[in-house]
């Protein structure tokens, strides 16, 4: 049975069209294991065409996995990442970070909106220099942030001038990546490594595939051995063909930044019709696809009871986060019920 769209996560939303038939076109008779595919070659292609530059690019099954992996790559387990206190890898992780890289501490910046600054950063790396504790080498960086939020383009500069000043790797978790590419309309190129970023997690299970995120080098001594690191972690997939195959339907059509301008477009759309009622307050500016709501506890209770789901982990507000294929008309619900609920 067909349930009534929820805007709870992105990740509800079922695979996008673009996506569906590139599996359907991979499904064609056989193809050799592990990645020694044309598939994977194509999609590995695909990548290096969008980023225009040559980057090494490798396939995991979820986010985690490729944050985890990424993460350990940069990092001796006697190093430590910083963060944000909003990031995934600090509050959704299950320790998958520090478990991959064998201890690697992350060292949690305090963030009022969940934006790592290059101030943040520095305070963190040039607190201790001893070697009772454990040495900054990474930090991390979501785009866009957790809590909604897009770094601009100077933001992820200033970011890694400050990173390359201080010797630290700088990750991007890129789990909404189409989303931050569609709000700041710049390209995959500018918003990366030509703005110093040296590892990207692409997301692709929120951007309208079944599963799949892309961890792409734009250095490739860093990602010496990481082909092992995937296997031994039980990422590597054996008919990886069907990883890598939603990735060139995504890529070569476009269907990777039309998903995310949707999306975000739905936001502004939710965001128009609840910006200024009393009683309603929008906790972070949206600048992606999410809009998270603070309401009196009584009124979200209501909103739940009309049977809208939502989370309320980032700040006690309620999260609305709208995907490739998010209806108008249920934005346009969920809007009026809000309206409605405020105004009793
Ligand atoms: C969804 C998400 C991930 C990936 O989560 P998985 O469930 O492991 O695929 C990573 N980072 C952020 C910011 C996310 O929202």
């Amino acid at each position: 049975m067909n349930e009534s769209q929820q805007f709870a996560s992105d990740n509800y939303s079922g695979i996008c069209p673009e996506a569906w038939q590139a599996m359907a076109a991979a499904n064609q008779g056989h193809a050799p294991a592990y990645g020694d595919d044309h598939w994977t070659e194509k999609a590995s292609d695909a990548f290096r065409a969008l980023f225009a530059t040559e980057c090494e690019v490798f396939f995991a099954f979820n986010g985690t996995a490729a944050n985890s992996l990424a993460l350990a790559a940069l990092c001796q387990s006697y190093h430590s990442v910083i963060c944000s206190e909003a990031a995934h890898v600090e509050t959704d992780e299950c320790g998958a970070p520090e478990f991959f890289s064998n201890g690697s501490k992350l060292l949690v910046a305090p963030s009022a909106d969940g934006k790592l600054t290059p101030q943040a950063i520095r305070a963190i790396a040039t607190n201790r220099s001893d070697i009772h504790f454990p040495k900054p080498r990474v930090v991390t960086i979501t785009q866009p942030t957790e809590t909604g939020l897009v770094y601009s383009v100077e933001e992820i500069r200033a970011i890694s001038a400050t990173c390359r000043e201080l010797g630290l790797h700088l990750h991007m978790d890129g789990a909404r990546f189409a989303n931050a590419c569609a709000s700041l309309g710049c390209s995959p190129a500018d918003m990366t490594w030509r703005a110093g970023v040296d590892v990207l997690c692409f997301g692709g299970t929120k951007n309208g595939m079944a599963a799949g995120e892309a961890i792409l080098f734009f250095d490739p001594k860093l990602a010496e051995d990481f082909d092992y690191r995937c296997k031994q972690a039980g990422q590597l997939a054996s008919k990886m063909r069907f990883l890598a195959a939603p990735w060139v339907g995504m890529l070569d059509t476009g269907a990777w930044l039309r998903n995310g301008e949707h999306g975000n477009a739905c936001a502004k759309r939710l965001l128009r019709q609840i910006e200024g009622l009393g009683g309603v307050d929008i906790m972070f500016p949206p600048q992606a696809n999410a809009v998270f709501v603070r309401m009196p506890e009584a009124k979200l209770a209501t909103l739940r009871e009309r049977g809208w789901r939502f989370y309320t982990f980032i700040g006690g507000g309620a999260r609305f986060m709208f995907a490739w294929d998010a209806d108008a008309q249920r934005v346009d619900q969920l809007a009026a019920d809000i309206r409605q609920i405020t105004a009793a």
